[in-house]
């Protein structure tokens, strides 16, 4: 029992914000049950970017 309970990271404690943040965020849900953790991160980043781009 050493795994994450609950993936969270930079831009996800807070509930989306605009169409993108849903995109993304159910995207990275779905990774993340698939266990497809590279994905996963790689819409962490994705997601950091788009809220200090549009969020800011
Ligand atoms: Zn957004």
């Amino acid at each position: 029992m050493t795994a994450p309970t609950h993936p969270v990271g930079p831009g996800y404690a807070r509930s989306a914000r605009c169409a993108e943040c849903a995109r993304i965020k159910a995207a990275y849900y779905a990774a993340w049950r698939a266990g497809d953790r590279a994905t996963a991160v790689s819409l962490t980043a994705e997601m950091g970017r788009h809220q200090r781009t549009a969020h800011t």
